[in-house]
């Protein structure tokens, strides 16, 4: 880590109200933490049901994708298509928007600034939970793959065209869990239109997989959220727990 990661990194911590800094050996994280501070086990996982496998593949998806999709006006402007990342075999996967600048120019998703917030989320909050996983063992993708002009919000029928791509994603991957950042998300996934602020940290469930909807790591960024940030890690931490204690 650079000095200037590790200051952010504090700096997130310190914005969430942490004061207290522990040292624990890299092979040997510390046991999960637990207590009358976490949240329960949702009920939700009693219900889990388990449901024959896709067939489909992630290689299959892109490829029927192809390589320069023109489904939607989005295609006008994109750099690079921008499929998910991550393990195939994920148990956790992470829903955001659609691509940004960074993200249309490297074809990667959330490798701009609120990518690097999501990456410290996702590494540190699991390194301090005693969670053994980094983001490269999550998967990572985006309602559209293609960035939306001035970052704009999706358009509906932006987000049902690739709306297919994305659910088949979620369904050839099968996660325990999905976590869908911000209203987009969370609206592609529970065709809902209430906010964020009264949808986050809750269970709900896509088709049979439990999900939970927290704030867009973009949102974080703004000043003045500390409250959000701190809510945003504890949904973290209670999908974290839900899906690898
Ligand atoms: N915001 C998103 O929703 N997705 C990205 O990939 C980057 C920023």
């Amino acid at each position: 880590m650079t000095r200037g990661q590790l200051r952010q990194t504090l700096e997130f911590y310190r914005d969430l109200g942490v004061s207290d800094l522990y040292w624990a050996p890299v092979t040997e994280p510390p046991p999960p933490a637990s207590g009358p501070h976490l949240p329960p086990p949702p009920d939700v996982q009693e219900t889990l049901l388990p449901l024959a496998p896709s067939g489909d593949t992630l290689e299959k998806i892109q490829q029927d994708i192809g390589p320069d999709c023109r489904r939607c006006r989005l295609c006008e402007q994109r750099s690079k298509i921008v499929f998910g990342v991550g393990n195939p075999q994920a148990r956790l996967v992470f829903v955001g928007e659609g691509p940004g600048a960074d993200e249309d120019a490297q074809g990667i998703p959330f490798v701009g600034r609120a990518g690097q917030l999501l990456t410290q989320m996702v590494d540190n909050t699991a390194a301090r939970e005693g969670i053994p996983i980094r983001r490269a063992d999550v998967y990572i993708c985006n309602v559209v793959k293609c960035r939306p002009p001035e970052n704009r919000t999706p358009l509906p029928d932006e987000m049902e065209i690739c709306g297919e791509f994305l659910f088949r994603e979620l369904m050839a991957i099968r996660p325990k869990a999905i976590v869908a950042l911000g209203s987009t998300a969370a609206k592609a996934l529970l065709g809902t239109k209430e906010g964020v602020t009264r949808l986050r940290g809750q269970w709900r469930k896509w088709r049979d997989i439990p999900l939970i909807v927290t704030y867009h790591p973009s949102y974080l960024l703004r000043p003045y959220n500390q409250n959000a940030k701190r809510e945003a890690w504890e949904d973290l931490k209670k999908a974290l727990h839900f899906v690898y204690d």
